[in-house]
């Protein structure tokens, strides 16, 4: 159930080319955002910040389908990038944790447009230790072995 926030403030994003164009509603307030270990998260250095998808909107293209996406493991996650600059975006998906289906959504935090207030040096990154699909050992203060800042 969502709740009023007067902290949600509407932000705009998109690939490097403009192919993808994107906005969303984020509260930003709390600055947190997250980077982690894993093979995926690892090698394209990936900002997460996670958000309900109903506060997603994509600008451009018209569908979600008409941008590639890229799965790999198993296949739980829609890794969504740029085919004509390779700029991933966003990612979602599920995953099992304590025996329920979690949804996740996250954009690449990176992608959003300067410009808009976010300043991300001022974000609070929690690091987490996917590689090792460690997340019973929570958010960290710095990177796990195998991550980087
Ligand atoms: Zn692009």
């Amino acid at each position: 159930m969502s709740t009023s926030n007067n902290h949600l403030k509407t932000y705009v994003g998109g690939c490097h080319c403009g192919a993808i164009r994107y906005s969303v509603e984020m509260d930003l307030s709390d600055g947190k955002a997250s980077k982690c270990n894993c093979s995926i998260c690892l090698k394209s250095n990936r900002l997460s910040i996670t958000l309900d998808q109903d506060r997603f909107k994509l600008v451009s293209p018209a569908s979600l389908t008409e941008i590639p996406e890229y799965q790999f493991g198993t296949m739980s996650q829609h890794h969504r990038f740029c085919a004509k600059c390779g700029i991933h975006c966003f990612a979602y998906g599920s995953y099992e944790w304590e025996g329920q289906t979690v949804k996740n959504f996250g954009i690449n935090a990176v992608t959003l447009d300067p410009g808009q207030g976010v300043d991300l040096r001022e974000l609070k990154i929690a690091y987490w230790d996917g590689r090792d699909g460690n997340w019973a050992a929570g958010a960290m203060d710095k990177p796990p072995a195998g991550g980087c800042y």
